[in-house]
């Protein structure tokens, strides 16, 4: 007997969503999440693009209300990080830091993780001037100058985020033209406190104790630069959390999981939903609608197990 019907791996907008779906069917179901339930949501100062909040919501408070809806129907949330899964027929097993917990079906929805620059002094000077998260950090940058690395629209999300607190920030981007979509491209280029160093990859990020500044490297011409900066925003992609599954399901080249049209991965009763799946869009909408499709493929699964046993 297995102890939950149904595990949800990881308590973003995509776990979250699929623990409401199958609590509200009946389904005895645990959402494991390592840190605080949102995901890369609460991260985000202001999201404008979720329908229902016209004047936008801030990324806490809606990662709180999917929270607090997912729980109302008997969803049980634990933290605990899952380093493994194993079949134990006809169930699966979830190995993690809090033990181990058995389940008829997986929904794997572990999100994704911020993507480093891997040059030296990343590490070093991390959380002594190199930041990952502009709304977590940005405050500290009040009236001083920042550089943020990347193109897309994180990248330039987060360099508006930063105008309001610094008095400077650079956009150093390996390309000349931004990934970002059209309206936040606009609203950046023509911001006064914006400047774009384009074509341009970090070398090296310097200090000793704190950070005191950049070298850069133009790609073109080769020529290698300095600047000075006392903050830099990292803003180069994310990376899927699937480390602890790839004996067990299929992943794509980049370690995304590979899915069907019903999120279904290539273990029977293990699927998927939301950006670490293969082809997601990165969306919080997205990542709901996962959600929805993987619970009713859970739930239709159990379905079937129960009556090929009964
Ligand atoms: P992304 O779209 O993958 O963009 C990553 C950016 O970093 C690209 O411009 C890329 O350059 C650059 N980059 C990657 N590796 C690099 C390296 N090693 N050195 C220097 N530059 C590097 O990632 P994202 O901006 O985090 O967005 C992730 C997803 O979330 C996307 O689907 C995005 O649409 C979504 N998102 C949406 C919103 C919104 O408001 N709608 C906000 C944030 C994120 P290239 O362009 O040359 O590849």
């Amino acid at each position: 007997m297995a102890n939950y019907e149904v595990i949800i791996i990881g308590g973003g907008p995509g776990g979250l969503t699929a623990g409401l779906y199958t609590s509200r069917a009946g389904l005895k179901s645990l959402l494991l999440e390592r840190g605080m339930p949102g995901g890369q949501m609460v991260n985000a100062s202001l999201v404008e693009n979720y329908p229902g909040f016209p004047e936008g919501i801030a990324g806490p408070e809606l990662a709180s209300l999917m929270h607090k809806q997912a729980i109302k129907y008997g969803l049980e949330v634990k933290t605990a990080e899952v380093t493994g899964i194993s079949q134990r027929q006809p169930h699966y097993s979830i190995a993690t830091t809090e033990g181990n917990f058995e389940a008829s079906a997986v929904i794997i929805a572990a999100g994704s993780e911020y993507r480093k620059l891997e040059v030296p002094g990343e590490g070093r000077l991390s959380g002594r001037g190199v930041s990952y998260c502009a709304t977590c950090d940005g405050f500290f940058f009040r009236n001083r100058e920042v550089a943020v690395i990347g193109g897309g629209d994180t990248a330039i999300t987060d360099a508006l985020e930063l105008a309001q607190h610094a008095t400077k920030v650079y956009v150093v981007h390996r390309r000349d033209q931004l990934r970002a979509g059209k309206a936040l491209q606009e609203r950046a280029i023509a911001h006064p406190k914006l400047e774009f160093i384009w074509d341009t990859v970090v070398e090296e990020i310097s200090g000793d104790n704190v950070l005191e500044g950049l070298k850069l490297r133009q790609v073109k011409t080769g020529q290698q630069s300095s600047l000075k900066v006392n903050g830099v925003f990292v803003a180069v992609g994310l990376m899927p959390n699937s480390q602890s599954f790839f004996n067990i399901i299929d992943l794509d080249d980049a370690g995304y999981i590979v899915t069907d049209e019903t999120m279904a991965t290539s273990a029977p009763g293990i699927f998927a939903a939301g950006d670490i799946r293969t082809k997601s869009p990165r969306q919080i909408a997205a990542s709901v609608g996962d959600g929805v499709v993987a619970a009713m493929s859970a739930f239709k699964y159990i379905q079937e197990q129960t009556s090929v046993t009964s």
